[in-house]
C-alpha cells in the first residue's frame, strides 16, 4: 500500500527559474531513464518476484524512486512555472506553456509521451538485476549531464542528491546479484554450447582512416577464448573453391 507524506524526500530550492532548463529536466520526470521509469520497473519486478528477500529490495528502491519522481517534479515545476504568464518564458516550449500551463507532465525533454516500453521486466531475477544496474548507470549519467547545464546552486544541490542515490541503488542491485551465488555468465537454466561459447569472431577487420585497428584484449584473448579470424572471409573463400566451412556446432 502507498501513503503520501506531505514532505519532500529532499528539500528543493531554485534560486533563478530557467524555463529552458526546466524542459531538459523533464527527461528525468517522464523520460526513458527517469524516475517514473525506475519506480515502475522495480515495483513491477517486485510484484512478480517470488523471492521475499529480493522482493523487499525491489519494493524499497521502487518506492524511493517514487519519492525521487516527486522531488524532480517539484524542481522542474519551479523552473517551468514562469511559462504560464510570461511571454518570453513561454517561448522556451509553447506546448508546455499553452497546453500545460507551465506544469510538468509525463513527457521527456523532447515532448514524447512516457511509455511502458521504457521498462525492462523479464521475471528472471538475475536478468532483472542486471537491467537495474544498467538503468541506474543511465540515470546517473543523465543527472551528471543535466548538472553540466545549470549554475543554479539550489538546483545543483537537489540534482547532486538524486544523482548520488542512483549510485547507492547501483551498489545495492550489484550486491543483490552477487548474493544469488550464480556462476558468472549463467543465465536461465539451459547451458550454452561448449566450444562455440568461447569463440570470438573477428568480424570487423583491417585498418581505418581514423586509427581503427584490430584490437586484442581480455574480451578476445586469454582464458578460454578462441580467436577466430574473419569467419565471413573464410566462408567466402571456401565458396570460391566449392568447399563449405560452416561454423561448427558441438564439433559437428
Ligand atoms: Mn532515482
Ligand atoms: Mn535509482
Amino acid at each position: 500500500m502507498y501513503h503520501h507524506v506531505k514532505q519532500l524526500m529532499y528539500t528543493v530550492r531554485v534560486d533563478a527559474p530557467d524555463p529552458r532548463f526546466g524542459t531538459m529536466l523533464l527527461e528525468q520526470f517522464g523520460g526513458a531513464n527517469g524516475e517514473l521509469a525506475a519506480a515502475m520497473q522495480y515495483s513491477v519486478q517486485g510484484i512478480n518476484c517470488d523471492d521475499p528477500e529480493r522482493k523487499d529490495l525491489l519494493m524499497d528502491i521502487g518506492t524511493e524512486e517514487l519519492s525521487h519522481l516527486e522531488v524532480i517534479g517539484v524542481l522542474t515545476r519551479m523552473h517551468l512555472k514562469p511559462m504560464k504568464s510570461n511571454r518570453s518564458a513561454a517561448e522556451a516550449d509553447p506546448l508546455i506553456a499553452i497546453c500545460g500551463g507551465g506544469g510538468v507532465n509525463l513527457y521527456n525533454s523532447m515532448g514524447s509521451a512516457w511509455t511502458a516500453d521504457y521498462l525492462k521486466i523479464t521475471g528472471e531475477m538475475d536478468v532483472d538485476l542486471r537491467s537495474n544496474i544498467a538503468a541506474e548507470s543511465r540515470a546517473k549519467i543523465t543527472y551528471e549531464r543535466l548538472m553540466g547545464f545549470t549554475d543554479d546552486k539550489g538546483t545543483l544541490d537537489a540534482l547532486q542528491f538524486l544523482m548520488t542515490r542512483e549510485i547507492t541503488h547501483m551498489k545495492a542491485f550489484t550486491a543483490a546479484l552477487e548474493s544469488l551465488g550464480k556462476p558468472e555468465f549463467s543465465i536461465g537454466k539451459l547451458p550454452p554450447t561448449p566450444g562455440v561459447v568461447d569463440q570470438y569472431f573477428n568480424d570487423s577487420t583491417g585498418h581505418g582512416d581514423r586509427g581503427e585497428f584490430d584490437a586484442r584484449g581480455p574480451w578476445n584473448q586469454g582464458g578460454s577464448w578462441e580467436f577466430v579470424p574473419a569467419p565471413a572471409f573464410k566462408q567466402f573463400r571456401s565458396a570460391e573453391t566449392g568447399e563449405r566451412e560452416p561454423i561448427k556446432l558441438n564439433g559437428k
